[in-house]
């Protein structure tokens, strides 16, 4: 489910599955944390599009500055297809008050909402649960928002994508998923890049789930190393069908208008970096487009 309506995923194409083409990170990010410019993120989009790109993924969920009907507003300038997140992200970003006003199964309703009817009063529907989202360690307000996003996928069937940044959370988020009866094919743990333990990438993968290195921006070249050595023990180990990039734009000095890798650098650096290293060009456009797709729709 796109932000114009439901697109085959065969007509995805190339598939960028962590993004924000609009966010407010204003509570960590003072100055730069804040994504509103239609006409920015029209400009940024377009380069996408002609370094041949086809979807883009924006993750902004409930809290963080979503923008349902900008994000129609680009992709229809853009042809791009854009699907649009929902669900809760982390402390501080939670409206403590409304969630603890709440049960589970009433968090549980507002996700469906979005996802069947149309996002803060719009028609323009969500298409995936995420990002969700939590720091170190779940806390309770973060585990009943799990459990609702657990609950929206049951009825829905909708993916759920987590934020699971620098600690190997990913791990305790796949099983307070399953305690809810989500199968890990259907999770996408995020941000695996920033937990540069290659066995917690493994682990992940044996569960079945979705190992997302997402914050792959070619800045410095120990980063960008890293990340192919890292995707190279995955495949190594038989796991090329569970391996996701992309680039997890969110700040404005991300943007390429600013000098950042704007939602380019996957597809028109990093794929060559990972072929010079010796991988097989159909395996590295896989990962580009075949596996977002198989993660979007199940
Ligand atoms: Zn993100």
């Amino acid at each position: 489910m796109t932000v114009r309506g439901p697109v085959p995923a065969e007509r995805l194409g190339v598939t960028l599955p962590h993004e924000h083409l609009f966010i407010d990170l204003m509570r960590e990010y003072r100055g730069n944390g804040l994504l509103n410019d239609v006409s920015l993120a029209v400009a940024e989009v377009a380069r996408f599009a002609a370094a041949g790109g086809g979807t883009i993924v924006d993750v902004t969920s409930i809290g963080l500055g979503r923008e349902p009907e900008k994000l129609r507003q680009v992709a229809e300038a853009t042809g791009v297809h854009i699907v649009m997140g929902t669900g809760y992200y982390r402390e501080p970003y939670l409206d403590r008050d409304a969630i603890d006003r709440r049960g589970v199964d009433a968090l549980a309703d507002g996700i469906v909402r979005d996802l069947e009817q149309g996002v803060d009063g719009t028609d323009v529907r969500a298409g995936i649960i995420g990002e969700i989202a939590c720091d170190r360690w779940l806390t309770s307000a973060e585990e009943r928002c799990f459990r609702a996003a657990a609950r929206a996928h049951r009825r829905t069937g909708a993916t759920i994508s987590t934020h699971a940044a620098r600690w190997p959370v990913g791990l305790p988020q796949l099983d307070l998923l399953a305690e809810e009866g989500v199968d890990p094919a259907r999770v996408i743990v995020g941000h695996c890049d920033l937990v540069p333990d290659p066995d917690y990438h493994l682990a992940i993968a044996r569960q079945g789930a979705w190992v997302q290195f997402d914050c792959i921006q070619g800045t410095n070249e120990y980063d960008t190393a890293a990340r192919i050595g890292w995707i190279r023990t995955l495949v190594g180990a038989g796991f090329e069908e569970r391996i996701l990039l992309s680039h997890d734009v969110c700040l404005r000095t991300d943007l390429a208008a600013m000098g950042g890798p704007g939602y380019t650098y996957v597809l028109t650096g990093f794929r060559d970096r990972l072929i010079a290293d010796g991988l097989a060009a159909e395996l590295v456009d896989r990962f580009l487009s075949g596996n977002p797709q198989r993660a979007l729709t199940g």
